[in-house]
């Protein structure tokens, strides 16, 4: 057992810590406030330096890396960027990307990976979820957007909705083969057994979106998209026909790893920040640093996070060790300790953006300081982005106690 990370994980950490500091940081205000994206040069850089590589094969042009260590480098990469970026712009658009690159890679046929990976690996690609529709998120059974296959065109055919789906520009901008890995019924007529799981090139006809004005992460596109007679070819499927429900599930674990990851991120920089602040400014004669009122509330914070920061490491690890070697440990085992970091971290993280604003008076209420950028990025994550907080207590419960408290189930 080692609670480190490998010297080179901690070598590529340092890496792309010394470039984001520089490159990435001076520029997380004005990606906010622009609301044009995130700028090219910045995507190449990271690109460059591996950061869209890391969950994709060197044969697809991604990274030399094992297999079972790919989760923890994303792990790592995002955590990096959330403290560069504390908009929470670049994080999310880098987590989606590379977190279901991971699962397009796993489940995936040749033809897409072909298709799709090196183009990500590259950083001229967006992949991301779609599953969220008008009538509702959490409740992914009850989704009603079909794609049936045709004999007669020998493709699924889509119709239907989804809303509140990250990257609709940035699909635009990049332009093929930029899509979302989406959750579809195949067959209307069955229940959990009639989901698929598949990927949809954001480009091919019938398919068009509107956006909407997010409250944060200005610079990470949201909105709905509207499908009619959309042909998506089998070459699009992920796993097998009928089984999208797991598969999208499975995706979800890695990506709430990395959505953890952001939010602890974006937390550990929060908190520094403060500990700066609160180191030089003084009221009464003293600190606030010395004042236990503050310095207790941070620490209450720190050892959260702290915490955290463990269960996320064994989280991704646990994943990659299932990936590699199935039947370690099981769905239910990983759900809870992923869905206890997915429900913890973003709260944690608000606290201490809130907190930090606090301490800063009233120029934590300024633009000034990052902190209030960081608490509006942050609670996408607290409203539902993959997977609203009480989604996750429900998952907890029905995988440590059984049916008896499934709330998913009468
Ligand atoms: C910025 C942003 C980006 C997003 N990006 C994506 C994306 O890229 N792809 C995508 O598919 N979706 C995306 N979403 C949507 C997100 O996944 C949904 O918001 C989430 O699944 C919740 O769905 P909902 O908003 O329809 O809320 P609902 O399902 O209507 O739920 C409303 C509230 O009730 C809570 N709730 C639901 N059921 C229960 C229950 N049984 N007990 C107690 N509380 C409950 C939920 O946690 C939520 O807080 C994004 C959302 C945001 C805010």
């Amino acid at each position: 057992m080692d609670f480190r990370y490998t010297t080179e994980q901690e070598m590529y950490r340092q890496a792309i810590r010394e470039w984001l500091t520089k490159n990435l940081e001076p520029r997380a205000r004005a990606i906010d406030e622009a609301e044009a994206g995130i700028p090219t040069d910045i995507t190449e850089g990271m690109a460059e330096l591996g950061m869209f590589g890391v969950t994709i094969p060197e044969e697809y042009g991604g990274m030399p890396l094992p297999d079972e260590e790919r989760l923890i480098y994303a792990m790592i990469t995002v955590h990096e960027i959330a403290r560069a970026d504390l908009s929470m712009s670049t994080p999310v658009y880098t987590l989606l990307t590379i977190g279901w690159s991971y699962i397009v890679n796993r489940y995936g046929t040749e033809e897409l990976k072909q298709e799709l990976l090196p183009a990500v690996a590259a950083g001229k690609a967006f992949a991301g979820i779609n599953t969220t529709e008008p009538g509702g998120g959490s409740d992914l059974a009850a989704i009603t957007t079909i794609a049936p296959w045709s004999e007669e065109k020998q493709a699924y055919i889509m119709n239907g909705e989804k809303a509140y789906v990250s990257g609709p520009k940035e699909c635009e901008k990049w332009g093929p083969p930029s899509g979302h890995c989406t959750l579809v019924k195949t067959d209307p007529e069955q229940s959990y057994k009639g989901f698929t799981f598949i990927w949809v090139p954001a480009h091919l006809p019938g398919i068009s979106y509107t956006t909407y004005k997010d409250m944060g992460r200005m610079g990470l596109s949201t909105g709905g998209w509207i499908y009619k007679d959309v042909e998506l070819p089998k070459k699009y499927v992920l796993g097998e026909e009928g089984k999208g429900f797991y598969v999208n599930m499975d995706g979800f674990n890695a990506a709430r790893v990395l959505v953890a990851a952001a939010c602890l991120g974006g937390a550990e920089k929060g908190l520094e920040i403060s500990a700066e602040y609160t180191a030089q400014r003084k009221t009464f004669g003293k600190p606030l640093g010395k004042w236990e009122g503050i310095s207790f509330e941070m620490v209450d914070d720190w050892m959260q996070l702290d915490m955290l920061k463990l269960n996320l490491l064994r989280g991704a690890w646990m994943i990659g060790q299932e990936h590699t070697n199935p039947g370690q440990f099981g769905r239910k085992e990983i759900n809870k300790v992923i869905s206890t970091c997915k429900c913890l971290a973003p709260t944690l993280c608000h606290d201490i953006a809130r907190h930090g604003m606090i301490y800063h008076g009233a120029f934590g209420y300024t633009k000034d300081t990052p902190l209030e950028m960081l608490l509006r990025g942050v609670m996408s994550y607290e409203v539902g982005a993959e997977g609203g907080l009480m989604i996750m207590r429900g998952i907890i419960a029905r995988d440590e106690w059984g049916e008896t408290h499934n709330p998913f189930k009468d």
